[in-house]
């Protein structure tokens, strides 16, 4: 009887993870398990047979505390919402978004919180085709405000991979851009950096395409 309600309850708690991602240490699920989970959830919703989230019952889980695997640093972009594209519940995706999902302090800072406080093992840098923010910064059009020049400011240097006159390659200045971004995400956070020297974070490069609906890994 003892055995059964133990055996109950382990299958329980993997019911759980299951469903909600947060129950298991997130050092003990590998990098690799993280990005199928991901990859799975995106293929879902490519396919439009998404999970079915109990979200007050996840609401119900989550109200003392939050272990999101996966930190999104990623465009705002509306079509282009992390948690449908990975088809996730909550407390599973730790989301940072701005327009060209650039990362500045407010951005590193979140990411450092994420990983640091929350035990977030891996941190997914999502760039997405058409991206208007992109193609303001290759437009060569000076920016209407200070404050739009500080979106598209950081994206201008990835343009030089595109010839101006050929704007369908902005492809190429969004690839660029996420991987500049991705590997400034170290560079700047001393945090972030001895994460991943420990092999405790893994940083992902991501593109996700407005036609298909499918997330690319990119490296
Ligand atoms: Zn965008």
């Amino acid at each position: 009887m003892v055995h059964e309600i133990r055996v109950l309850a382990g299958l329980g708690a993997l019911i759980l993870c299951a469903i909600f991602g947060v129950a298991q240490n997130s050092s003990t699920v590998s990098a690799n398990q993280t990005w199928n989970d991901l990859a799975a959830g995106n293929h879902r919703f490519v396919l439009g047979k998404t999970a079915a989230h109990d979200f007050p019952a996840q609401r119900k889980a989550l109200t003392k505390t939050q272990h999101p695997r996966v930190a999104v640093l990623s465009c705002s972009d509306s079509r282009v919402p992390p948690e449908l594209v990975f088809d996730t519940g909550l407390g599973e995706l730790f989301v940072i978004r701005s327009a060209g999902e650039d990362d500045d302090p407010l951005a590193s800072g979140s990411l450092e919180y994420a990983v640091e406080h929350l035990g977030s093992s891996m941190i997914v840098v999502m760039g997405h085709q058409s991206c208007g923010a992109v193609t303001a910064a290759c437009s060569g059009a000076k920016a209407e405000s200070v404050n739009l020049d500080a979106v598209v400011g950081p994206i201008v240097s990835s343009c030089a991979k595109i010839a101006p006159t050929r704007l369908e390659s902005l492809d190429l200045a969004v690839r660029d851009h996420v991987h500049r971004v991705a590997q400034e995400v170290l560079a700047k956070s001393e945090i972030l950096k001895k994460a991943f020297d420990e092999g405790k974070l893994t940083i992902i490069e991501a593109y996700y395409s407005l036609d298909t609906g499918e997330v690319t890994k990119l490296r």
